[in-house]
């Protein structure tokens, strides 16, 4: 039996402690926050329940295969989330891929060539990339771990064309190709997902949606509670309220924690958080970084982050379900001069879409009775107005004033009296994020997904080891484009390194 301890409660810390503890280790999880989940999370507020990370997740072949081995899959209600897609050329909540590209043709039926290779390019990388129906490899091991390698390695030479036709391609340049920079079909095939992405995720992001698009219904917390629960019942401890301060090293090994003024030793010590804070901020000595690192670290682009508007609606969810028609609704309506890249645009949030997110019509639990929740989101440019204010209090409670009554605005659009039904409101900006989560800059999946500014060579290896012995990272940070799956595949590697 090792003596483990895992730091963070995110879904790759919980995941990671139930999978040693059902192992037989002593293992120790502390968390920063009161409460468990990092970006698999949610609050109340006066009656209303929010998401505060994610609200949805894919690869659910993984997820459930995750929650099976720990045992806790049939106390989780995951549910499939739809989609409604909505332009000033089409508005459709599609049943599937097929219908998607449909309700694209309608919208632009002058463009009907350029849209058919488009989709011919683009579903050359969904037929290749598959519909991820089976696990990661990463979460089998020995020949079991071979055998879902294969389909892998069989499609390597077609991966070894499709790479060289879209090599570090982003989707900008991918959309770019075909249409007009700031067009509405630029914006529409570039602006799926993250910023920049690259081209070769663009299909089956789209495509994934209509397959693999799932959220809980109880809420992320309620996931994130049944795994912490689970985990005490194992044995293992979860320390929350716990922030710890420095990983201790001894000859250049991992040998514990500190946190509030106390030592806690370890065998292996689990960062299940922020990357770069791991070993800039918490390792008590940076010789043991390598120069290289250090300087890579210190530049290393991380994944955009999210602005939030949390809205209680004195609406019923059914009244609110007549002008929304799904619980998540993608808008596309950039106005212009929209530049996810520009930080000094101060109209930067009265020119960007938002998304739209019900949790009370997916539960109607999650509002009072009559009354519905409603979150609004958009990605907002890396430390957009001198990261929202640059200190100034004051600044910072105007900046998000101001993003926050534009994005009303916007969804006002949608929603007839969204204004004058609001009962509670509140925004959630990049820097409240990291406050929550200690993500940098409130990164929301890991690293950058441009292909251009990689931080690991191979975009999709895990990478759980670290310079310093004993000392493994079992977050999303494990590998490029982070998310849920990455916080998993991290989770299994370091199970499996602690024999
Ligand atoms: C708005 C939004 C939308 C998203 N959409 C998707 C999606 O559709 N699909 C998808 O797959 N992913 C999505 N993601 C990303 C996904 O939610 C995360 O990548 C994943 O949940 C990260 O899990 P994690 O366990 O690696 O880390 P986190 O959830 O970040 O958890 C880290 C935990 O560690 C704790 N911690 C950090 N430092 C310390 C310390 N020193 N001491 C104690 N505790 C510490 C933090 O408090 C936190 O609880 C989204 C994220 C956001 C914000």
């Amino acid at each position: 039996m090792k003596n483990v301890i895992i730091i963070g409660s995110g879904i790759g810390g919980l995941i990671t402690g139930n999978l040693l503890a059902k192992k037989g280790h002593k293992v120790t999880i502390f968390e920063a926050h009161n409460m468990p989940g990092g970006y698999t999370a949610g609050f109340y507020r006066k009656g209303y329940y929010f998401e505060s990370g994610t609200l949805s997740f894919e690869a659910s072949a993984s997820v459930f295969k995750a929650m099976k081995d720990i045992g806790v899959f049939d106390q989780i209600d995951f549910l499939r989330l739809r989609i409604r897609f909505v332009s000033e050329d089409f508005d459709g909540t599609p049943e599937n891929y097929n219908d998607y590209k449909k309700m694209v043709y309608s919208g632009f039926p002058s463009e009907k060539e350029k849209l058919d290779t488009v989709f011919s390019e683009l579903d050359k990388t969904i037929d290749l990339m598959g519909d991820a129906d089976e696990p990661m490899p990463f979460l089998y091991s020995g020949l079991k771990m071979f055998e879902s390698m294969l389909p892998y390695i069989l499609s390597a030479p077609k991966q070894m064309q499709l790479s060289k036709q879209f090599g570090n391609m982003t989707s900008s340049e991918f959309a770019a190709k075909y249409f007009e920079k700031g067009s509405k079909l630029f914006e529409l095939f570039s602006g799926f997902g993250y910023p920049d992405m690259p081209a070769m995720f663009v299909g089956t992001a789209i495509s994934g949606v209509f397959t693999d698009y799932w959220t809980v219904k109880g809420g992320m917390q309620s996931w994130a509670d049944i795994l912490a629960e689970n985990f005490r019942k194992l044995g293992g401890d979860l320390k929350l309220s716990s922030y710890v301060d420095k990983i201790i090293t001894k000859n250049g090994a991992a040998v514990g924690v500190s946190c509030k003024n106390t030592v806690y030793n370890a065998d292996y010590v689990i960062s299940a958080g922020d990357y770069k804070k791991t070993f800039l901020k918490l390792l008590d000595d940076q010789s043991l970084i390598p120069q290289t690192l250090q300087d890579n670290l210190e530049s290393a682009a991380v994944s955009e982050g999210f602005c939030t508007v949390y809205l209680g609606l004195n609406m019923s969810s059914q009244e609110l379900g007549k002008y929304m028609k799904a619980p998540h609704v993608f808008t596309y309506d950039h106005k212009p001069g929209y530049n996810i890249y520009n930080s000094e645009d101060g109209e930067f949030f009265s020119k960007t879409s938002v998304s739209l997110y019900s949790p009370s019509m997916v539960n109607p639990k999650h509002a009072p009775t009559g009354k519905s929740s409603l979150m609004l989101q958009t990605i907002v440019p890396y430390h957009w107005m001198n990261n929202w204010g640059g200190g100034d209090k004051e600044l910072y409670g105007q900046l998000k004033g101001k993003a926050m009554e534009a994005m009303i605005d916007s969804a006002s659009r949608l929603i007839p009296g969204l204004k004058k039904n609001i009962e509670y409101k509140d925004a959630a900006t990049p820097l409240t994020y990291e406050r929550f989560t200690h993500n940098t800059d409130g990164a929301s999946s890991a690293w950058s997904w441009n292909p251009k500014k990689k931080f690991y060579k191979n975009a999709m290896s895990v990478n759980i080891e670290t310079p310093v012995k004993n000392l493994y990272i079992g977050s999303c940070w494990a590998m490029q484009f982070g998310g849920v799956p990455g916080a998993l595949a991290a989770a299994y590697q370091c199970t499996k390194k602690i024999k």
